[in-house]
């Protein structure tokens, strides 16, 4: 017998979980499908930052929006808390100094608790960070990061309490199309009818796209990650630093390793067969990163390393919302290495816009797959340089 739901989401990643979960709390049938379990994806092995400082407005509202469910967890979504603040600080060098404060005074203008500091005052903070090639920092007290499976395991638990239904270890192998009417899913455990279809389907989202005659501007590209045990006198976790003038990330794990993200211009990787093991060179590359920063980390020892993926659009950021001329389907996807942070607004927004028409607790619209055809970008007036590993053939606009 055929099933059905008011909406299916394809993928069990936090963002398709995140909607599923906002769709259930407001009384929806909801079905999520997972071809494997969940946390597979790229939010299984996302580093979970959650900080606020983004160079457009948009990212930023979605980054506040979802911020006290991370900090609130067990109020909000009950079970043991999923957040650790560490304090947070986005570095840039002396050429972006100007444009980092305009981006302070942007994200202080939406009510994120921030300040712009000299390089003077990151030293005050963080005495063993080297601030030579650092002209400005973002300074957020309040952030820190999430565990990855806790938040994806806590939006499962909640969807299956309100009613909804999560289908592990079962394939979307087509969204079902009738002219400019999407029907439902067909699915490796029978047909789904529904009345919308969310694909939230990470880097796979290309190939499901693909088959019902829509390009997604997005592509997959591979990301390192390096984990180091920390020096004796570096053995209370430091704050997580964005590191711009070097491209890369830095964030404590536990009270003992730091993990380094590992610039990585790999693209067009198929996410079936990536394998996880860190590329030969990433060590290297991640340590000299770290211990340009953080000198005292040259006696840190590697502890793993890993690689993992995300889907990057065009602009480097999601791409949200309805498709013209295909009723009933939803995209949210292409989080382009940024989309764990967000998830909880995305989830709500998501809900909000295929309930009432309109997303009202974020504007979404200057996410959706339109502005590629538009020639509209999501940035903000005062951006800094694009990481070499995410521009160069990654950028299809
Ligand atoms: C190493 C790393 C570090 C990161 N660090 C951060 C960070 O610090 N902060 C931050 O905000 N973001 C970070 N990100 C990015 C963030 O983790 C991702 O943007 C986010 O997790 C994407 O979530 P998603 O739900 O869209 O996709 P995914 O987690 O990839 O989930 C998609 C799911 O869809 C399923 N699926 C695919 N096809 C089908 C099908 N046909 N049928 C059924 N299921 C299907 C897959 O199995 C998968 O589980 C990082 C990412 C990585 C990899």
């Amino acid at each position: 017998m055929t099933q059905t739901a008011d909406v299916v989401v394809i993928g069990g990643g936090v963002n398709g979980a995140s909607i599923a979960y906002a769709l259930a709390a407001r009384g929806t049938k909801v079905t999520l499908v997972e071809k494997g379990a969940m946390g597979d994806g790229a939010s299984g092995r996302s580093s979970a930052l959650v900080r606020m400082h983004y160079t457009n407005e948009w990212d930023a509202r979605l980054a506040w929006a979802s911020y006290p469910v991370f900090r609130d967890w067990p109020d909000v979504m009950g079970g043991d808390p999923v957040f650790t603040r560490t304090g947070f600080m986005n570095v840039v060098g002396p050429a972006y100094a100007d444009n980092l404060r305009k981006n302070v005074e942007m994200l202080r203008g939406i009510g994120v608790d921030t300040v712009a500091l000299t390089p003077r005052q990151v030293k005050d903070l963080q005495p063993f960070v080297n601030v030579d090639d650092i002209g400005a920092a973002a300074y957020e007290p309040e952030s820190g990061y999430a565990n990855p499976s806790a938040v994806i395991d806590g939006f499962r638990r909640r969807i299956q309490e309100l009613g909804g239904r999560v289908l592990q270890w079962t394939s979307v192998t087509g969204i079902v199309r009738r002219e400019s009417r999407v029907l439902g899913v067909e699915t490796s455990a029978g047909a789904i009818e529904a009345g919308a279809v969310v694909v939230a389907a990470g880097a796979w989202a290309p190939r499901l796209c693909r088959e019902i005659g829509l390009t997604l501007p997005a592509r997959p590209k591979a990301i390192d990650t390096v984990v180091v045990a920390r020096p004796p006198e570096l053995a209370e976790p430091h704050m997580i630093f964005i590191d711009n003038p070097q491209g890369t990330y830095f964030r404590t794990e536990s009270r003992s390793l730091t993990l380094v993200g590992v610039p990585c211009p790999v693209w067009d990787i198929d996410p079936d067969t990536l394998g996880t093991g860190v590329a030969p060179h990433a060590s290297a590359e991640g340590a000299a990163l770290l211990t340009h920063r953080i000198p005292a980390m040259e006696r840190a020892t590697l502890s793993r390393g890993y690689r993992a993926f995300d889907l990057y659009s065009g602009d480097r950021h999601a791409i949200l919302g309805a498709v013209d001329g295909i009723d009933g389907l939803y995209l949210a996807t292409a989080f382009s290495g940024s989309g764990f942070k967000i998830s909880p607004a995305v989830g709500t927004c998501l809900a909000e816009l295929i309930l009432d028409g309109r997303a009202k607790t974020v504007d979404i619209e200057p996410f959706n797959v339109r502005r590629f055809a538009e020639g509209r970008v999501v940035e903000g007036p005062y951006p800094y340089a694009t990481r070499p590993d995410q521009s160069g053939p990654g950028t299809v606009v």
